[in-house]
């Protein structure tokens, strides 16, 4: 048995990131699953996917792949 478990590995992630943030478990729980059945916001991490994968910055200014990119660039 693997943790997170490969068909809710999402929602595990972020329960444990918002667990710091709140009282219980059972409301990071519940936060997480409101975020990963969020149309947009799966819109969103698609795109921002598909603009790594095409080797483009995403835009995000928290995106530390785009970070470590631009490091990479300038120290060229
Ligand atoms: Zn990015």
């Amino acid at each position: 048995m693997t943790y997170p478990p490969p068909d809710d590995r999402l929602r595990h992630l972020l329960a444990q990131e918002i667990n710091t943030s709140v009282d219980t478990w059972k409301l990071a729980w519940s936060i997480a699953g409101g975020i990963v059945k969020d149309p947009e916001i799966r819109a969103e991490l698609d795109r921002i996917a598909k603009a790594h994968s095409q080797g483009q910055p995403c835009g995000d200014r928290h995106c530390p792949h785009c970070f470590d990119a631009a490091l990479t660039e300038a120290d060229q």
